[in-house]
């Protein structure tokens, strides 16, 4: 018994000298390419790294390298092919679906020192960004000649512009302005053989000839290659920007009025809604003076000229007025309208105000049917013992349900989770999808065989192929496979548009 206890012993510190020894020849392989201080092997160090915002998985990577120029990126994606080694890109990490999760013995490459804004050419409306930029830099960096970069995600303090383009991600203002694809006009971009290309051009979208490759690695979710420059499109801000606080009994009527704005052909800046359990959050946490007494709130942006932001506004608040609104209001002063929308994008870390864990949900339904889909959502929680707040992009029909849990209850965590899932099927039983803003990653890629079928499936990896034959970037992400979902990941069901006819298959 003791022998076999000391054998197991030895083969174990054998492994762990192995390991160290393995470790050592990959890091100073890296370490030519990179410099030393960049490629990391330490288990402390690279647990930094060992999850994105999805922090119920955690991977250890064999290895994480922080180039500082698309050479050096270029020369690691070669290394790692050579090495045969899954390479997973790497932003901020602020990531909600385990895009940057890192796969099993894979090397992360993060962007965090390619954090320059290269330049601004403002006649041309564009500037050029290093992937690691950080979103709000681009605009702290403009606004002072009155331009801005307009996608706003709420994590726009610490996202990188390279993990926007890879997740083509949303904010509360993209209603009326656009996604990260409609602002970004070309890219460089190693390819996972490490050939390094540059698609489309600051001429912009009228000049630009051939298919449209600047949008296919828009939202490809890291699996096309590395994104190491942005050139975007900047904009001038506008002359005048109205906010309006708009509170109701309940979501039923907020979601009415959101149905109203958009169907009377109504474009605010941006329409935000707040469920009851979420105000009292946001309010938790960041002193907003929002009323605790009613059922959800709306937060909404109009802008342009004076002319039209006050037709706009005028529009509006009759809509707002007709769906049943208690108050309506614009903030007292620039004060209360700032602390309004630092509380509106804080509301996921207030969450920690009322609940010990959540799990925050993405998913898309058309904006009619908001008060429908949350009183189902709120039956789930109901029905699963878990509170459900709601804080979402009401005019793109964009929510995020937060699941909220106590990981310390045993079992709890899995339900939150189920229940998430459940949250997707919903949506997509409305017509919707299973994201909006935040992937597919690694968290829904059981799911997105319920939204596409199989066919669908083929045709995206093809065009991923196209870029990567051997699979090598994200392996495991965003696709269905056995292993990840079982024998038959998801069932798929004929989206609402087939049935009615409005879109087929063939
Ligand atoms: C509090 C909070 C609020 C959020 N609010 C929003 C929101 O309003 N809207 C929204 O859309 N998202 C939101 N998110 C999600 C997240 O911030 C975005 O997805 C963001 O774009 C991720 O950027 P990142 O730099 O953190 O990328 P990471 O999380 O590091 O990576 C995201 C994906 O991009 C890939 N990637 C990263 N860099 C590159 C590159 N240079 N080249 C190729 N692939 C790359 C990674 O492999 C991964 O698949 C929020 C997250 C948090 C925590």
């Amino acid at each position: 018994m003791h022998v076999r206890e000391g054998e197991r012993r030895i083969e174990s510190i054998a492994g762990d000298v192995r390991k160290a020894l393995g470790d050592a020849a990959l890091q100073a392989q890296f370490a030519l390419i990179v410099g030393a201080k960049n490629a990391i092997v330490s288990e402390s160090q690279l647990r930094t790294y060992e999850c994105d915002g999805l922090l119920g998985y955690r991977v250890r990577p064999q290895i994480v390298v922080l180039p500082g120029s698309t050479e050096e990126v270029a020369a690691c994606v070669k290394l790692a092919r050579e090495l045969n080694l899954p390479v997973v890109p790497r932003g901020a990490g602020t990531g909600l679906s385990g895009g940057s999760l890192p796969s099993e013995g894979s090397v992360v490459i993060g962007l965090s020192r390619m954090k320059k804004i290269l330049e601004v050419d403002l006649p041309n409306r564009v500037a050029r960004v290093q992937p690691g930029v950080i979103n709000l830099d681009i605009t702290r960096a403009l606004e002072g000649d009155g331009w801005y970069y307009a996608p706003d995600p709420s994590s726009q303090s610490v996202c990188t512009i390279g993990g926007n383009v890879a997740e083509n991600s949303g904010g509360a203002h993209c209603l009326k302005y656009g996604f990260t694809v409609n602002h970004v006009l070309g890219l460089t971009l190693v390819l996972p053989d490490g050939e390094v290309v540059q698609l489309g051009s600051r001429a912009g979208e009228p000049d630009a000839l051939g298919y449209d490759l600047v949008g296919v690695v828009v939202g490809s979710e890291g699996m096309t290659g590395i994104v190491t420059e942005v050139l975007v499109r900047v904009l001038r801000t506008a002359a005048r920007t109205q906010t309006l606080f708009a509170t109701f009994p309940s979501t039923d009527e907020a979601g009415d009025a959101v149905s109203r704005i958009i169907g009377a052909g109504i474009v605010p800046a941006a329409i935000e809604m707040c469920d009851q359990l979420a105000i009292e959050a946001i309010v938790k946490a960041t002193g907003v003076d929002w009323p605790l007494d009613v059922g959800a709130l709306l937060l909404m942006d109009v802008d342009g000229v004076d002319a039209e932001v006050e037709e706009t506004a005028a529009r509006a608040y009759d809509h707002l007025r007709a769906a049943g609104a208690l108050v309506i209001r614009a903030p007292r002063d620039e004060a209360e309208r700032a602390l309004a929308w630092k509380g509106r994008k804080s509301a996921f870390a207030a969450m920690g105000r009322i609940s010990p864990n959540y799990h925050v949900q993405d998913g898309v339904i058309p904006r009619k049917d908001i008060a429908p889909v949350l009183r189902e959502i709120a039956a789930l929680g109901a029905n699963a013992g878990l509170r459900i707040a709601n804080v979402f992009h009401a005019g793109d029909g964009n929510l995020h349900p937060l699941v909220l849990y106590d990981g310390r209850i045993p079992g709890q965590e899995q339900i939150a989770e189920l229940v998430a899932g459940e949250i997707l099927r919903v949506c997509l039983r409305y017509g919707g999808s299973v994201t909006g803003e935040h992937g597919v990653g690694h968290d829904k890629a059981c799911y997105l065989g319920e939204q596409f079928n199989a066919d669908d499936l083929e045709t995206m990896q093809m065009v991923r192929a196209a870029f990567d034959p051997e699979r090598r970037f994200n392996p495991e992400k965003v696709f269905p496979t056995p292993r990840l979902c079982g024998d038959k990941p998801g069932a798929y069901v004929a989206h609402p548009a087939e049935v009615s006819g409005e879109a087929g298959r063939g």
